[in-house]
Order: structure tokens, then sequence, then C-alpha cells
């Protein structure tokens, strides 16, 4: 009777398991690179926490650049590049974000789309999202919205990036930051200076970088100038790795 209850037991905890496969760690380290490069010396406050075999980064969301979302009058306050007009969310608030991403991270073998919302976070803690707004995939009316670095807030006053822009990145290879999967995401550009023309559907490749002289595998930003909006969309399409959390 107890070893029947047990064997009963034992094949529902197998096959649950095999819903969810563990997630098999990668063999390279993105700690030290998250510590020393995400920002903590700004007036808000960008702070990394080890918990585990997961790094946490926690921000307020709010840049530390100029832009016409700080509002007129204030210090950091710049005009709208070209004939970009502010939408209906003329300023910004902030929040108590915290992106969870593994330290190893690793391909999964289910590439799980991204979604509407932070996709990733730059290095001074501003969200990084996809190609898509509310209600499909970006349009005149949101990236006419954008500031000088590709950036806007949402409906709940949320500031994101969007684009390639100052402050950021503009057609080089910079570190602009990591997605929730743990890859780092890039410039266009690779440290040799070329544009990568290896990348897969998911925009990454692996390789040598500035920060992982071993090479890993990393994101950049689209050298394709997005539909009629001159801009250059930092991520589309799916993770490569198991998505980590994104709270607010
Ligand atoms: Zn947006
Ligand atoms: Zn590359």
């Amino acid at each position: 009777m107890n070893k029947a209850f047990y064997l009963i037991l034992l094949i529902g905890l197998a096959s649950c398991g095999r819903e969810r496969p563990p997630v098999t760690p990668g063999d390279v380290s993105i700690a030290s690179v998250v510590q020393s490069n995400y920002k903590n010396d700004y007036t808000h406050e960008v702070s990394v926490q080890v918990n585990g075999d997961n790094l946490t980064i926690n921000s307020t969301g709010l840049p530390d650049h100029k832009t016409p979302y700080w509002g007129k009058g204030h210090e950091m306050y710049e005009e709208f590049p070209g004939r970009n007009h502010a939408n209906m969310n003329t300023s910004m608030i902030s929040f108590n974000y915290s992106m969870t991403i593994p330290i190893l991270p690793n391909e999964s073998s289910f590439k799980e789309e991204t979604e509407l919302g932070p996709v990733g976070m730059a290095l001074n803690g501003v969200p990084i999202y996809n190609d898509y707004e509310g209600g499909g995939l970006l349009q005149e009316n949101a990236w006419g919205t954008f500031d000088a670095s590709g950036g806007h807030p949402g409906p709940r006053e949320d500031y994101h990036y969007h684009s390639e822009g100052a402050y950021l990145t503009v057609d080089d290879a910079n570190l602009i930051g990591f997605l929730r999967d743990g890859f780092p995401v890039y410039g266009r550009k690779d440290m040799d200076d070329s544009y990568p023309a290896d990348l897969d559907e998911n925009g990454g490749h692996t390789g040598v970088t500035s920060d992982f002289a071993e090479g890993i595998y990393h994101y950049h930003v689209s050298n394709e100038v997005y539909s009629t909006s001159g801009l250059y969309v930092i991520k589309s399409g799916a993770y490569h790795g198991t998505k980590g959390t994104f709270t607010q």
C-alpha cells in the first residue's frame, strides 16, 4: 500500500520534471562584469546583490542623462530631437525595479519570445523594451515621442528605451546592459569595429567582447533601420536563454 503510494508520487514528480527541465548553468560568469558596470554613483541608486546562483539588480528606472521628460526647468532638461514631441505622459516617476538573472546564463532549448514590458535593464538601471508598444509593433505615434536616447515614458510614467540613442550607444560596440536571460547587449558593432555578419534570428551570436575575453553569447542592437523611423531597435525576437524575473 505504502509502496504503491510512493511509486505514484515518484511517477508524478518525474512527469513534472519532464515538463520543466532543470536549467543547466553555462560556463561563463557574468558576476564581475555586472557588478563593475551597473552604475551606482548617480542621484538614483542602482545596486547589485548576489543571491545564490543569481544576481539581482535594483534600480529606480530613472535615467542619469538629459531628456525632455525631466520637464522644463529641471537641470537635466533638453529639447526633443527633430520634430519629436511629448506623449500624453510628460513626466517620469521612480519605481523599485528588481531584475534577477543567472550568474551563469545558458542557452535554453525553448526560445521564449520577448514580451511587452521590460526585457532587460540598461547599465544605468533604465528598463530596455523590445520593438513592441501597447497595441502592437512600434509605430510613428510611439517613436515620435522618443527623446535623443531612444527612450520615453509609457502610460504608467515608466521611462524605458527601445532604440539606439545618445547616452546609450550610437554605432559603436558599447556594452549597454543585460537582458532578462543574463546575456549582455552591445551596440551595433563588435569590438573590432566591424558589424557582426553571423547574428542568429534573435540578434545575437557567440564571440569575444571587450568584457568577456573568453567569449560569450551576446546580443547586438539591430543594424537595420526600423521601419521608417530612422532608428535602430535594441531588441526584437526571442530570448536565447531562460528568462529571469523583473519586478516593480
Ligand atoms: Zn515604449
Ligand atoms: Zn558580437
